[in-house]
């Protein structure tokens, strides 16, 4: 099983939740249009973790491989039906996270109205950094979100533009499954994203969340 950190603690996911299409910039680039009425939820596997460390290595023959920054959050209880009055309090902590994309895979499934799974799940897909404590985190919905690709700036933006907030994220897929502690849920990305090759060095900050740092290595 794949662990996550969160201070002292390892935490092991049972699921890790993405939300799709949580920015109005980011719809757009990828021909979307209008915003949703509901949060756009898909899911990946456990072992689609990795953390943060020197390198992250996805094979090349998986395909075309897009990076997307994310506002990641820990979930410190379990809940179900949880009520938006207290659903702060279900949330542990905060990190940066890369939810990685084999984008021509997802155009295929998105053609055909096929589900997003291998597009999302495959393993190193849901890349992390350190978990911070909520209470050690500013307002989650104004902090500045950032991602480079060798130095070059690719995603720049503000929480602030989310149009689903992680309170309103977790109450909403809490109605329909139990969320567990450890459970992480990534909250979608800006504009920007983009193609990663071998030995490529991405770099993703939040505010007041440890950066993530890593090179990418894509070996047939
Ligand atoms: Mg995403």
């Amino acid at each position: 099983m794949q662990i996550v950190k969160m201070g002292d603690r390892l935490a092991i996911p049972s699921k890790v939740i993405c939300v799709g299409k949580n920015y109005k910039s980011h719809i757009k680039e990828m021909g979307g249009q209008g915003t949703p009425s509901e949060p756009t939820i898909f899911l990946k596997p456990n072992s689609a973790i990795a953390n943060g460390s020197s390198s992250i290595s996805i094979p090349s023959y998986l395909g075309l491989l897009h990076y997307e920054v994310e506002l990641c959050l820990i979930v410190g209880r379990e809940g179900k039906n949880i009520e938006p009055s207290v659903a702060e309090a279900y949330i542990e902590g905060y990190s940066v996270g890369i939810d990685f994309t084999l984008r021509d895979v997802q155009s295929k499934a998105k053609e055909v109205g096929g589900p997003w799974t291998l597009s999302k799940g495959f393993d190193s897909a849901a890349v992390f950094g350190e978990f911070i404590p909520s209470s050690q985190v500013g307002d989650p919905l104004n902090l500045k979100i950032h991602l480079s690709v060798n130095g070059k700036v690719k995603q720049e933006c503000n929480t602030a533009n989310m149009l689903f907030s992680p309170s309103d994220i977790l109450c909403y897929v809490s109605g329909y499954m139990t969320i567990l502690s450890g459970d992480v849920i990534m909250c979608g990305t800006p504009r920007g994203v983009g193609p990663v090759s071998d030995g490529d060095e991405i770099f993703a900050q939040i505010d007041d969340l440890p950066y993530l740092k890593f090179e990418v290595e894509r070996k047939v």
